[in-house]
């Protein structure tokens, strides 16, 4: 049994792309793709005598994820050039945060399976720019480069090597992509890069305190890369050193064709990047009230709101773990609850039909969810009716109200016996095989007729009455 030998040690890098208006150091616009090298100033290209002015709102994105994590607010911080050589960097440095970070500590719920069974604790979040794109698809023979993302301001986020298996790692990132939309710092868009992550792992004898040696696995921009590359890298580990050889200190990448990891470069041609003070930019202060205001905003984040939805609503922990995944759908739920509805109803309502009626919850307000669902409770229109007719003509109708578009549609269910007597007598006359099978015993096909008249009066008999009325003649 060679798997248990060995347990795998993973600690990750996250790299996150801040939703700020401007770069991190001058007014640039920040977008996602378009055409190359339209959003870059002289401060983006590095041209000498410029000077770069710090952006409010990336450090107050910073400080609101730190507080959401639960780690220390460094109240003095400093940024400081990482100095190296790339075709992607203009500058010849990024401004980074190495030895004075803005946060430090704090942790991430892990929700593994349908409980968050542990926190994976944080060494520190540090403001950073990203560096531009090389394109090596343009052009036949050399590359081409774009900086428009060049000075973008990124939150790199760092955990403790304390994650012990792929599902974990992955929790991890998932987890980090749900709090930072409920912040709103991030859009958290892992095919456009907003976020991505290193991996670091290693494997040390199951028994074992101490780590072993680390490879370091670059640039993974999705939960199933991520899993993938630390699945693969696991097993080629476990083998070296089951033969008993040594596992290199490297960085790798991951080839999402082939499924497996490959050298990028070794520890040996390891960079002095001689860090040093940014001496263009004053040490940043931070005033209490400024943290204080902050953290009084703080939303409740995806872990609490998963943990209220199963131990105080009793929702099945699927139907919170989709509710939760997206905050307009929380929140359009905790508002439906509040208009009276029960939790229950409220969640099956926006898991089932709103969720896959709607590509943006944006266009359902809660008070008009509400009132669906009380025609519903009050036998006006079937539940099927509603969800596959009603709902979708008040997303396309803002100007009617719920009984209105009922109206309009034809769907409004009656519970007068005229409508439902006659129902009831002609579908009784045409099964009389039937009828004489259910006197005899079979009171089963209560269903079988309540299923024709149901689908004789296009579900518009309110249920509970023509249940009555059916039993009442069956006598
Ligand atoms: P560096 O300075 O080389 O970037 P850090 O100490 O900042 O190294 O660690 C970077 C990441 O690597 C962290 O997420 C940390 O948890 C992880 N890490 C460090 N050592 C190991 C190890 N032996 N095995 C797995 N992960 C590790
Ligand atoms: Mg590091």
């Amino acid at each position: 049994m060679t798997a248990s030998r060995w347990q795998p040690v993973i600690g990750l890098e996250l790299h996150v792309q801040l939703n700020t208006r401007s770069k991190l150091f001058c007014s640039d616009e920040v977008a996602f793709g378009g055409e190359p090298n339209t959003r870059v100033s002289e401060i983006s290209l590095g041209y000498p005598g410029t000077l770069p002015v710090l952006n409010k709102e990336a450090v107050r994105k910073a400080v609101l994820l730190g507080l959401a994590c639960g780690s220390n607010i460094n109240t003095r911080f400093y940024f400081e050039r990482k100095n190296y050589t790339y075709p992607d960097l203009p500058k010849g440095y990024q401004l980074t945060q190495s030895r004075a970070p803005v946060c430090e500590g704090g942790s991430i719920p892990v929700r593994a399976g349908d409980n968050y069974s542990k926190a994976v604790h944080l060494i520190r979040i540090q403001i950073e720019e990203d560096a531009g794109k090389s394109l090596h698809d343009v052009h036949d023979k050399y590359s081409a480069l774009d900086f428009n993302r060049a000075g973008t301001a990124l939150l790199e986020v760092v955990t403790r090597p304390e994650i012990y298996s792929p599902e974990e790692a992955g929790a991890v990132l998932a987890e980090l992509r749900r709090i930072v939309r409920y912040l709103n710092i991030s859009d958290g868009n892992m095919e456009e890069g907003s976020l991505r992550c290193d991996a670091n792992i290693s494997l040390r004898p199951a028994n074992s305190s101490e780590l072993g040696r680390r490879v370091e696995i670059k640039n993974l921009n999705s939960i199933r890369f991520l899993q993938q590359a630390l699945t693969y890298e696991i097993g080629r580990q476990m083998e070296l050193l089951n033969r008993g050889e040594e596992v290199a200190q490297e960085t790798r990448l991951f080839n999402p064709a082939s499924g497996k990891t490959f050298a990028m470069r070794t520890k040996e041609d390891l960079n002095d990047y001689r860090y040093f003070p940014e001496p263009d930019l004053p040490e940043v202060v931070l005033e209490s009230s400024f943290i204080h205001e902050l953290k009084s905003a703080l939303p409740e984040l995806p872990a609490a709101r998963y943990q209220r939805y199963v131990s105080e609503w009793h929702l099945p922990a699927a139907d919170a773990a989709v509710l939760v995944e997206e905050k307009e759908m929380a929140d359009l739920l905790d508002e439906v609850v509040h208009l009276g509805h029960h939790p229950r109803t409220a969640a099956n309502w926006i898991v089932g039909p709103v969720r896959s009626g709607l590509n943006n919850t944006g266009l359902l307000t809660a008070d008009r969810l509400s009132s669906i669902i009380t025609l519903v409770e009050e036998g006006k229109v079937s539940f099927s009716v509603a969800a596959q007719q009603l709902l979708p003509f008040i997303i396309r109708h803002p100007g009617y109200t719920a009984s209105q578009a009922a109206q309009q549609l034809g769907i409004i269910q009656t519970a007068s016996e005229d409508v439902i007597l006659p129902l009831v007598q002609a579908v009784l006359r045409d099964y009389p095989d039937k009828v004489k099978a259910y006197k005899n015993g079979k009171k089963g096909l209560a269903g079988f007729f309540m299923g024709e008249i149901q689908k004789r009066s296009a579900q518009k008999t309110d249920p509970v009455r023509t249940r009555e009325v059916l039993e009442r003649l069956l006598r």
